[in-house]
Protein backbone atom coordinates (compact mmCIF):
# COMPACT_ATOMS: atom_id res chain seq x y z
CA UNK A 1 0.00 0.00 0.00
CA UNK A 2 1.74 3.55 -0.73
CA UNK A 3 2.40 5.65 2.04
CA UNK A 4 -0.48 8.30 3.04
CA UNK A 5 0.18 10.86 5.66
CA UNK A 6 -2.23 12.93 7.12
CA UNK A 7 0.09 16.28 6.63
CA UNK A 8 -1.22 18.56 3.84
CA UNK A 9 0.93 21.39 2.43
CA UNK A 10 -1.78 24.57 2.35
CA UNK A 11 0.83 25.58 -0.71
CA UNK A 12 2.15 23.63 -3.85
CA UNK A 13 5.49 22.30 -2.90
CA UNK A 14 6.55 21.80 -6.79
CA UNK A 15 5.18 24.61 -9.30
CA UNK A 16 7.65 27.24 -10.18
CA UNK A 17 7.78 30.35 -7.73
CA UNK A 18 8.07 31.15 -4.24
CA UNK A 19 5.09 30.46 -1.63
CA UNK A 20 5.40 30.30 2.27
CA UNK A 21 2.36 28.41 4.15
CA UNK A 22 2.42 25.24 6.02
CA UNK A 23 2.14 21.28 6.67
CA UNK A 24 -1.13 20.85 8.48
CA UNK A 25 -0.85 18.62 10.57
CA UNK A 26 -4.44 17.14 12.12
CA UNK A 27 -4.40 17.56 15.94
CA UNK A 28 -7.90 17.41 17.90
CA UNK A 29 -7.36 18.34 21.11
CA UNK A 30 -9.58 19.33 23.59
CA UNK A 31 -8.92 23.16 22.98
CA UNK A 32 -9.37 22.63 19.05
CA UNK A 33 -11.57 20.13 17.59
CA UNK A 34 -10.96 20.38 14.27
CA UNK A 35 -7.65 22.08 14.70
CA UNK A 36 -4.02 21.40 13.46
CA UNK A 37 -0.09 21.84 14.11
CA UNK A 38 1.11 24.40 11.33
CA UNK A 39 4.51 23.59 10.77
CA UNK A 40 6.34 26.23 8.76
CA UNK A 41 7.29 25.90 5.34
CA UNK A 42 8.33 27.97 2.11
CA UNK A 43 9.36 26.74 -1.39
CA UNK A 44 11.54 28.67 -3.62
CA UNK A 45 11.27 26.38 -7.35
CA UNK A 46 12.29 27.78 -10.87
CA UNK A 47 13.45 25.04 -13.48
CA UNK A 48 15.64 22.01 -13.52
CA UNK A 49 18.59 21.66 -11.00
CA UNK A 50 18.39 20.17 -7.75
CA UNK A 51 15.88 19.31 -5.22
CA UNK A 52 17.39 20.59 -1.89
CA UNK A 53 16.01 20.61 1.96
CA UNK A 54 17.22 22.83 4.40
CA UNK A 55 15.88 22.34 7.96
CA UNK A 56 15.98 23.58 11.56
CA UNK A 57 13.90 23.32 14.33
CA UNK A 58 14.50 19.42 14.87
CA UNK A 59 15.65 19.56 18.02
CA UNK A 60 13.28 22.96 19.25
CA UNK A 61 16.38 24.41 21.73
CA UNK A 62 18.41 25.01 19.08
CA UNK A 63 18.10 28.36 17.83
CA UNK A 64 20.51 29.26 15.47
CA UNK A 65 19.81 27.31 12.51
CA UNK A 66 15.86 28.64 13.27
CA UNK A 67 17.13 32.44 12.08
CA UNK A 68 19.29 31.20 9.22
CA UNK A 69 16.30 29.07 7.89
CA UNK A 70 14.10 32.48 8.68
CA UNK A 71 16.31 34.32 6.71
CA UNK A 72 16.65 32.57 3.56
CA UNK A 73 12.95 32.07 2.88
CA UNK A 74 12.91 36.23 3.44
CA UNK A 75 16.03 37.25 1.29
CA UNK A 76 15.96 34.55 -1.04
CA UNK A 77 14.17 34.89 -4.19
CA UNK A 78 13.18 32.51 -7.71
CA UNK A 79 16.28 34.19 -9.51
CA UNK A 80 18.37 33.11 -7.06
CA UNK A 81 17.69 29.72 -7.55
CA UNK A 82 18.09 26.95 -9.78
CA UNK A 83 16.34 23.95 -9.12
CA UNK A 84 13.96 23.47 -5.97
CA UNK A 85 14.76 25.08 -2.70
CA UNK A 86 12.49 23.67 0.26
CA UNK A 87 13.02 25.12 3.84
CA UNK A 88 11.10 24.15 7.12
CA UNK A 89 12.65 26.65 9.69
CA UNK A 90 10.66 24.90 12.99
CA UNK A 91 10.34 21.04 11.51
CA UNK A 92 9.43 19.17 14.90
CA UNK A 93 7.06 22.83 15.54
CA UNK A 94 5.36 21.83 18.90
CA UNK A 95 8.87 21.02 20.54
CA UNK A 96 10.69 24.70 18.62
CA UNK A 97 7.14 26.80 19.75
CA UNK A 98 8.23 25.65 23.08
CA UNK A 99 11.43 26.31 23.29
CA UNK A 100 12.36 21.99 24.23
CA UNK A 101 14.60 19.76 22.26
CA UNK A 102 11.68 17.47 22.56
CA UNK A 103 7.41 17.78 21.60
CA UNK A 104 5.88 18.50 24.81
CA UNK A 105 2.76 16.74 22.81
CA UNK A 106 4.52 13.19 22.79
CA UNK A 107 7.95 13.59 24.10
CA UNK A 108 9.20 13.28 20.42
CA UNK A 109 13.06 13.20 19.83
CA UNK A 110 12.51 14.13 15.86
CA UNK A 111 15.91 12.84 14.65
CA UNK A 112 15.41 9.74 16.52
CA UNK A 113 12.09 9.29 14.54
CA UNK A 114 12.89 8.05 11.46
CA UNK A 115 12.46 4.76 12.54
CA UNK A 116 9.08 2.98 11.55
CA UNK A 117 8.99 1.38 14.88
CA UNK A 118 8.96 4.81 16.90
CA UNK A 119 6.23 5.18 18.81
CA UNK A 120 2.88 6.86 17.29
CA UNK A 121 2.73 10.32 17.53
CA UNK A 122 2.88 13.92 16.34
CA UNK A 123 6.76 13.69 16.29
CA UNK A 124 6.61 10.18 14.23
CA UNK A 125 4.11 11.53 11.61
CA UNK A 126 6.30 14.54 10.64
CA UNK A 127 9.21 12.09 10.19
CA UNK A 128 7.28 10.08 8.08
CA UNK A 129 6.14 12.72 6.09
CA UNK A 130 9.70 14.31 5.63
CA UNK A 131 11.11 10.67 4.85
CA UNK A 132 8.27 9.15 2.02
CA UNK A 133 7.21 12.62 0.69
CA UNK A 134 9.23 15.75 1.06
CA UNK A 135 12.37 13.21 0.68
CA UNK A 136 11.43 12.10 -2.19
CA UNK A 137 13.92 12.60 -5.12
CA UNK A 138 16.54 14.80 -3.26
CA UNK A 139 20.08 15.48 -3.73
CA UNK A 140 21.33 17.53 -0.65
CA UNK A 141 19.68 17.31 2.84
CA UNK A 142 20.95 20.28 5.22
CA UNK A 143 20.07 19.80 8.73
CA UNK A 144 20.93 22.62 11.32
CA UNK A 145 21.52 21.50 14.69
CA UNK A 146 23.27 23.14 17.43
CA UNK A 147 23.83 22.20 21.45
CA UNK A 148 21.08 23.04 22.72
CA UNK A 149 20.25 23.50 26.27
CA UNK A 150 22.52 21.79 27.65
CA UNK A 151 25.38 21.60 25.37
CA UNK A 152 27.89 23.96 23.30
CA UNK A 153 29.80 23.32 20.41
CA UNK A 154 32.73 25.12 18.63
CA UNK A 155 31.03 25.71 15.20
CA UNK A 156 31.22 21.89 13.40
CA UNK A 157 30.10 19.99 10.31
CA UNK A 158 28.71 16.58 10.93
CA UNK A 159 27.86 13.63 8.33
CA UNK A 160 28.36 10.79 6.03
CA UNK A 161 30.20 9.79 3.40
CA UNK A 162 28.10 8.15 0.28
CA UNK A 163 27.81 4.28 -0.01
CA UNK A 164 28.43 4.96 -3.66
CA UNK A 165 32.34 5.75 -3.69
CA UNK A 166 31.75 8.55 -6.79
CA UNK A 167 29.88 10.32 -4.78
CA UNK A 168 32.96 10.86 -2.53
CA UNK A 169 34.03 13.82 -4.15
CA UNK A 170 30.73 15.37 -3.96
CA UNK A 171 30.25 14.86 -0.30
CA UNK A 172 34.15 16.41 0.24
CA UNK A 173 33.10 19.77 -2.23
CA UNK A 174 30.01 20.24 0.07
CA UNK A 175 32.14 20.12 3.22
CA UNK A 176 35.01 22.44 1.71
CA UNK A 177 32.35 24.94 0.33
CA UNK A 178 30.52 24.41 3.97
CA UNK A 179 34.23 25.22 5.95
CA UNK A 180 32.84 25.10 9.23
CA UNK A 181 36.35 25.25 11.47
CA UNK A 182 36.08 21.40 11.90
CA UNK A 183 34.08 18.46 10.00
CA UNK A 184 33.67 15.61 11.29
CA UNK A 185 32.40 12.71 8.35
CA UNK A 186 31.46 9.23 9.23
CA UNK A 187 30.74 5.95 7.73
CA UNK A 188 27.44 5.57 6.10
CA UNK A 189 24.42 5.63 8.02
CA UNK A 190 21.66 4.94 5.85
CA UNK A 191 20.31 2.65 8.01
CA UNK A 192 19.92 5.01 11.07
CA UNK A 193 17.08 6.96 12.56
CA UNK A 194 18.25 10.38 11.97
CA UNK A 195 16.67 13.05 9.51
CA UNK A 196 20.07 12.89 7.67
CA UNK A 197 19.56 9.39 7.13
CA UNK A 198 16.09 8.87 5.63
CA UNK A 199 17.69 11.84 3.37
CA UNK A 200 20.08 9.14 2.28
CA UNK A 201 17.45 6.87 1.96
CA UNK A 202 15.92 8.85 -0.69
CA UNK A 203 19.34 8.87 -2.44
CA UNK A 204 20.80 12.65 -1.34
CA UNK A 205 23.68 13.97 0.25
CA UNK A 206 23.27 15.28 3.56
CA UNK A 207 25.00 17.20 6.04
CA UNK A 208 24.37 18.42 9.61
CA UNK A 209 25.86 21.37 11.29
CA UNK A 210 26.14 21.44 15.22
CA UNK A 211 26.65 25.41 14.73
CA UNK A 212 26.83 26.69 18.92
CA UNK A 213 24.25 26.36 21.42
CA UNK A 214 24.06 27.22 25.22
CA UNK A 215 20.07 27.66 24.46
CA UNK A 216 21.09 31.23 22.81
CA UNK A 217 22.33 32.32 19.35
CA UNK A 218 25.52 33.37 19.11
CA UNK A 219 26.40 36.13 16.57
CA UNK A 220 30.01 34.96 15.07
CA UNK A 221 28.72 31.37 14.66
CA UNK A 222 25.50 32.02 13.21
CA UNK A 223 27.21 34.60 10.57
CA UNK A 224 29.78 31.55 9.95
CA UNK A 225 27.28 29.02 9.36
CA UNK A 226 24.68 31.11 7.27
CA UNK A 227 27.72 32.23 5.02
CA UNK A 228 28.75 28.37 5.19
CA UNK A 229 25.08 27.68 3.82
CA UNK A 230 25.32 29.78 0.96
CA UNK A 231 28.59 28.55 -0.03
CA UNK A 232 27.15 25.46 0.27
CA UNK A 233 23.56 25.75 -1.95
CA UNK A 234 26.11 27.23 -4.51
CA UNK A 235 28.28 24.05 -4.70
CA UNK A 236 25.38 21.60 -4.97
CA UNK A 237 24.43 23.66 -8.43
CA UNK A 238 20.86 25.30 -6.70
CA UNK A 239 21.89 29.01 -5.39
CA UNK A 240 23.00 31.18 -7.80
CA UNK A 241 23.89 34.65 -5.63
CA UNK A 242 27.09 36.22 -4.64
CA UNK A 243 28.74 34.41 -1.78
CA UNK A 244 31.33 35.28 0.82
CA UNK A 245 34.37 33.52 0.53
CA UNK A 246 35.61 30.87 3.78
CA UNK A 247 38.07 32.28 6.49
CA UNK A 248 39.57 29.42 6.55
CA UNK A 249 39.72 25.86 5.28
CA UNK A 250 37.71 23.20 7.50
CA UNK A 251 40.02 20.57 9.58
CA UNK A 252 38.81 17.27 9.19
CA UNK A 253 38.25 15.50 12.92
CA UNK A 254 37.26 12.39 13.78
CA UNK A 255 35.29 10.78 17.10
CA UNK A 256 34.08 7.47 19.07
CA UNK A 257 32.83 6.14 22.45
CA UNK A 258 36.08 6.75 23.74
CA UNK A 259 35.79 10.91 23.18
CA UNK A 260 32.83 10.85 25.84
CA UNK A 261 32.89 11.89 29.35
CA UNK A 262 29.46 11.51 31.98
CA UNK A 263 29.08 12.67 34.96
CA UNK A 264 29.28 9.53 37.38
CA UNK A 265 27.47 11.55 40.04
CA UNK A 266 25.41 14.63 41.10
CA UNK A 267 26.39 17.71 41.80
CA UNK A 268 27.95 20.97 40.09
CA UNK A 269 29.58 20.94 37.03
CA UNK A 270 32.97 22.98 36.91
CA UNK A 271 35.01 22.70 33.56
CA UNK A 272 38.60 22.76 33.60
CA UNK A 273 38.98 23.57 30.24
CA UNK A 274 37.35 25.93 27.76
CA UNK A 275 36.03 24.49 24.01
CA UNK A 276 38.79 24.42 21.76
CA UNK A 277 41.42 23.21 24.31
CA UNK A 278 43.77 20.46 23.70
CA UNK A 279 43.58 17.59 26.31
CA UNK A 280 45.19 14.40 27.02
CA UNK A 281 43.91 11.64 28.57
CA UNK A 282 44.01 11.90 31.99
CA UNK A 283 44.18 15.92 32.37
CA UNK A 284 41.82 17.01 34.83
CA UNK A 285 38.63 18.39 32.59
CA UNK A 286 36.60 19.45 35.36
CA UNK A 287 35.24 19.20 39.13
CA UNK A 288 31.70 18.21 40.48
CA UNK A 289 31.02 20.34 43.74
CA UNK A 290 28.77 18.48 46.41
CA UNK A 291 27.29 21.73 48.45
CA UNK A 292 25.09 19.41 49.67
CA UNK A 293 27.84 18.04 52.22
CA UNK A 294 29.52 20.50 54.00
CA UNK A 295 33.62 19.74 54.11
CA UNK A 296 33.67 17.38 50.77
CA UNK A 297 35.82 18.17 48.29
CA UNK A 298 34.62 18.05 44.76
CA UNK A 299 34.75 15.27 42.40
CA UNK A 300 37.71 15.44 39.83
CA UNK A 301 37.06 14.41 36.60
CA UNK A 302 39.54 13.48 33.93
CA UNK A 303 39.79 13.92 29.97
CA UNK A 304 38.88 9.92 28.46
CA UNK A 305 41.53 10.81 25.90
CA UNK A 306 43.46 12.68 23.88
CA UNK A 307 41.71 15.22 21.44
CA UNK A 308 40.44 18.67 20.82
CA UNK A 309 37.21 20.02 23.35
CA UNK A 310 34.75 20.57 20.66
CA UNK A 311 31.37 19.97 22.54
CA UNK A 312 31.12 20.98 26.36
CA UNK A 313 27.93 20.85 29.03
CA UNK A 314 26.23 24.28 29.52
CA UNK A 315 23.83 23.98 33.02
CA UNK A 316 26.02 23.31 35.77
CA UNK A 317 23.69 20.83 37.44
CA UNK A 318 24.21 17.32 36.75
CA UNK A 319 23.54 14.03 37.67
CA UNK A 320 24.88 10.46 37.07
CA UNK A 321 24.53 9.62 32.96
CA UNK A 322 24.71 13.23 31.75
CA UNK A 323 27.39 14.01 29.16
CA UNK A 324 29.95 16.66 30.43
CA UNK A 325 31.98 16.93 27.43
CA UNK A 326 33.06 15.54 24.14
CA UNK A 327 36.48 15.82 22.40
CA UNK A 328 37.14 15.58 18.91
CA UNK A 329 40.73 13.82 17.52
CA UNK A 330 42.69 14.55 13.91
CA UNK A 331 41.28 12.49 11.57
ZN1 LIG B 1 20.02 18.85 17.50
Amino acid sequence: MAFRSPITPDIDLAAPGKRLGYLRLPHSVHRSAYGFIPIPVGVIANGPGPKVVVMSGNHGDEYEGQVITSSLLRTLDVTDIAGTLIVLPMANFPAAEAGSRTSPLDQGNLNRAFDPDYPPGPTRTIAAYLEHELFQGIDFFLDLHSGGSSLRYIPSALGCWPEEPERKPAMERIIAAMAMPYSLIFASDKGGRYATSAAQRNGGLALTLEIAGGGEVAPGALRAAEAGTLRTLKEVGLYQGPTTPASTPTVMMTLDDSHYLYADEPGLFEPAATLGETLRKGQLAGRIHRPETPGRAPVEVAAPADGLLICLRVPARVIRGDCLLHLAAPA
